[in-house]
């Protein structure tokens, strides 16, 4: 019997040695038994621990696969990911797995019907083929695929009956099969490609394909960052290599799918939250196969297989979605940069708003930074003005000035977005009499009173209660909503333009995938009408007759204490900014404010980002926060507040003795309590990141997670405190 590596779910540290006939081959999924259960777990290269006594250790149950899911490269980095960030050895691996892998499914692709050349079609010359142009361009398209499904086929336009009648000719075979033959990429195209402007084709020049050539495309939005995307993907698709394309969670829409669909003949495949549990396992088969030549997905599809990929594109790498925030918090554009580099590819992160790491690294050589000025089709840059709210008549925080405008681009039959980060009726169930407030019962916040559903619900851990008439604290009868959220938002909205169509985008409104997409199918058929919601208008979607953006509320981001909250203010401003005047029609951008004059403005009103940004780099240079130094944080969560307070008081005395990093705390979390939970977090800083491992890699392995009483965890790169 031969000692076999295996990464079991658990809390472990590496792997689990178990016996086996003979050697595995890294990732192939096996049963093994763990305790009483039996569990499915996944060969890894590490060598087995010799040490072990053989007597103890069992035999591998059943190996479920034939060749490995994942390649040497993905397992090199899944190991990589566990101990980088910390996490138990196994999580990365399982990651990469689609759940239907996970839990012990075949990896297996469905039949599909295949036309296949024959023999003969092989050695056809289609101009034999005379007069049938519809026939003599499938053989065509088919000499160069040898096989494809019929499903991509109709998406080239032919239908069954050209197939048949090239069956008839024994040209072609159709087969129900479960093919798994890769299908080399063509990079042939249905619809030719833009013109790029000037600035576009300078950037694309600079997009080197033969080497890990990290890139940030910065341009401003609507500068055809996109375009560029394509073409460089369609060069990688010529030279028979896949691309992966990276978008944020809400950013992958049926839109942006359509545009790759709509221009390459090769097939793409998409993977996010919203596919079924088979269809995902079927996008991700396809992928690994090297059946798709371009893979387009959220966060957790960077860990997909693809074969001979030769490309990553990362758009919108500045949004907090690529960054996860439970179990492994890991970042996918970091986990993208290692990839590239890895595998020696390519690399391009496009952003109107790029984050200051990456600015960072751009300014320090380590990328090559390429800018676009200016918008592809020429539109302007829509004018950015406040509004001084401490002189505006108001209701429910919508000023008359905004009312105004809103008005009058109604009348010109556009259509207006107002942005209002906070969802529900109002931020806070209020008693007028006294000043009493609705708290959550198990947090350290207010609840959000919701009004569709006469509920109070809190935003941290879902509790809700119905809202109180007499107040708890002065027995008054005077409790009322304060504060505007988007449902509230919509109400006063429709008051004051009934006739309007508004349609709202926020969590409660577009839950799911499907509603979302009715929505932003609802907005491209109305007319003039009202668009209102939340920072989920700030991603990617092309509004074409938007011609104001209104943004009802952004003040909470001036003063909020958290790492990144004034990064994410500028972000969201300059992004939400730029889906006005996307057309032919000019655009403007009002923002309603009470602090007119705080600095952030004022670069951020001349669309001038970069400022903004250097300026936040400076202030992160004197406190040597990221991307100037190296930042972890340990978080403690217990239902004892002095509990979570001295493990981490135990855990900063460790840590200052190494002498090797910088500690802050304990201190409360920004949201002190939560669930129920008395939470505290202690940040570790260095000026070395190997510092930062060499101190928190035995604290990870060797502190108790006696987590009946407090769970803690640690959070490298976090992104928000
Ligand atoms: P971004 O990704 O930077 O927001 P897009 O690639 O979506 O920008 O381009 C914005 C708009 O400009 C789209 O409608 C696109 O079709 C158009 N566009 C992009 N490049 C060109 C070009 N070279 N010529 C004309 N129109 C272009
Ligand atoms: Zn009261
Ligand atoms: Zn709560």
């Amino acid at each position: 019997m031969q000692r076999v590596s295996i990464a079991v779910q658990g809390p472990f540290n590496g792997p689990l040695t178990y016996l086996h006939s003979h050697k595995l081959a890294p990732g192939l999924r096996c049963k093994v038994s763990l305790g009483s259960r039996t569990v499915i777990g996944l060969s890894v290269a590490d060598a087995p621990d010799e040490a072990l006594d053989a007597a103890k250790l069992k035999n591998v149950t059943e190996v479920l696969d034939t060749a490995p899911l994942l390649s040497e490269e993905l397992l090199n980095i899944a190991n990589w990911m566990g101990r980088y960030y910390l996490h138990e050895f196994s999580s990365p691996f399982f990651l990469a797995l689609p759940k239907l892998l996970r839990s012990g499914k075949k990896a297996e692709l469905k039949k599909t019907r295949w036309a296949t050349l024959t023999l003969q079609g092989q050695h056809l010359d289609c101009a034999q083929l005379g007069g049938a142009a519809k026939q003599q361009a499938l053989m065509q398209v088919m000499q160069k695929q040898q096989s494809a499904t019929m499903r991509h086929l109709k998406s080239l336009g032919f239908d069954s009956a050209v197939v048949n009648a090239l069956v008839k000719k024994q040209l072609l075979n159709v087969s129900d099969e479960a093919n798994e033959e890769s299908i080399t990429p063509t990079g042939e195209l249905f619809e030719s490609e833009l013109r790029l402007t000037e600035e576009q084709q300078t950037a694309l020049s600079h997009i080197k394909l033969d080497a890990y050539a990290p890139c940030l495309l910065e341009g401003v939005t609507g500068s055809g960052k996109t375009e560029i995307y394509l073409q460089a993907i369609r060069q990688c698709l010529q030279q028979g290599k896949r691309a992966l394309v990276l978008v944020p969670e809400i950013g992958l829409t049926p839109q942006t799918l359509a545009r790759f669909q709509k221009r390459f003949q090769d097939d793409t495949v998409a993977l996010h939250s919203g596919l079924t549990d088979p269809a995902r396992h079927q996008a991700w088969l396809k992928a690994k196969l090297g059946q798709a030549a371009i893979v387009i997905g959220t966060r957790s599809s960077i860990l997909t297989p693809i074969p001979n990929l030769g490309l990553i594109v990362v758009d919108e790498e500045h949004d907090a979605s690529y960054k996860q925030q439970d179990t492994l918090r890991y970042h996918a554009r970091d986990i993208a940069l290692k990839r590239a580099h890895d595998l020696n590819i390519p690399i391009v992160l496009g952003s109107a708003t790029p984050s200051l790491e990456s600015l960072h690294n751009a300014s320090m050589g380590r990328f090559a930074h390429l800018n676009l000025a200016n918008r592809a089709n020429g539109s302007s840059l829509p004018p950015i003005e406040t509004i001084d709210m401490r002189k505006q008549q108001h209701q429910n925080g919508l000023s008359e000035r905004l009312a105004h405008r809103i008005k009058s681009h109604l009348d010109d039959g556009n259509q207006i977005i107002l942005f209002l980060n906070r969802r529900g009726y109002a931020p806070n169930w209020f008693c007028r009499s006294c000043g009493w407030i609705a708290d959550c019962t198990f947090c350290d916040a207010h609840m959000t009173y919701h009004r569709a559903q006469r509920t109070n619900i809190c935003h941290h851990c879902g509790h809700r209660e119905t809202p109180v008439h007499k107040c708890p604290n002065c027995h008054e009868t005077t409790l009322e909503a304060m504060g505007t959220g988007t449902e509230r938002a919509e109400e006063t909205i429709s008051q004051l333009f009934p006739d309007t169509t508004i349609i709202r985008f926020d969590r409660d409104i577009a839950s799911t995938r499907n509603k979302l997409e009715q929505q932003l199918a609802r907005t491209e058929s109305a007319g003039p009408a009202i668009i209102i919601g939340t920072q989920m208008l700030a991603k990617g979607h092309h509004f074409e007759r938007v011609t104001l953006v209104g943004i009802w509320d952004i003040d909470g981001g001036l003063f909020s204490a958290d790492l990144r909250a004034r990064e994410r203010m500028g972000q969201l401003l300059t992004q939400v900014a730029g889906r006005a005047g996307r057309g032919e029609r000019k655009g403007e951008v009002v923002v309603q404010t009470w602090y007119p004059e705080h600095p952030v403005f004022e670069p951020l009103l001349k669309h001038d980002y970069r400022s903004f940004a250097i300026e936040l780099l400076e202030d992160r240079k004197r406190t040597q926060l990221p991307p100037f130094g190296y930042l972890a944080v340990i978080r403690c969560d217990s239902a004892f507040a002095n509990l979570a307070e001295q493990r981490l008081q135990e855990m900063a005395h460790y840590l200052l003795n190494t002498q090797k990093v910088r500690v802050l705390g304990p201190l409360p979390a920004l949201l002190s309590r939560r669930a129920g939970k008395h939470r505290y977090m202690l940040l570790v800083q260095s000026q070395k990141r190997s510092h930062l491992h060499e101190v928190l890699t035995p604290l990870h392995r060797h502190y108790p997670r006696d987590a009946k009483q407090v769970s803690w965890h640690i959070d490298i790169d976090p992104s928000d405190l």
